[in-house]
């Protein structure tokens, strides 16, 4: 097995690569992963940040478009259908941003921290 020089999790998490060379892509399209890295053949099999990503991005953005709402309809007095249009499409831009590093974050953390299922030996 060859060696690897660390790489920060943060870094290969917002570049969207691999965790453990820093080197190759980690995604496949969109949010659909390798199966492993091209770079150090890293299986990516092991890779599941099931609903960590969504989780984050529901209270990160829900609480801005939820706020930025409420300023437009309250304080800038928008019509409705302006404050849900600006809120709406906030949420909607803001979640297509983020939700690609954020979920290539996790995984290069479960890395990182070797997390995985429990098991009851080594
Ligand atoms: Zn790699």
């Amino acid at each position: 097995m060859s060696y690897y020089p660390p790489v920060s999790p943060y870094a290969a998490g917002l570049g969207c690569k691999c965790p453990r060379c820093g080197q190759g892509p980690l995604f496949d399209g969109y949010l659909k992963l390798r199966k492993e890295c091209e770079q150090c053949q890293l299986d990516y099999a092991k890779a599941d940040s099931g609903d960590g990503p969504a989780v984050f991005v529901i209270f990160i953005v829900g609480f801005a478009a939820v706020a930025m709402a409420f300023v437009a309809r309250y304080v800038l007095y928008a019509p409705i259908g302006v404050a849900l249009f600006i809120s709406m499409t906030f949420a909607i831009g803001s979640i297509l941003l983020i939700i690609r590093p954020l979920k290539a974050t996790m995984i290069a953390l479960q890395y990182a921290n070797k997390a995985s299922e429990g098991r009851l030996e080594e």
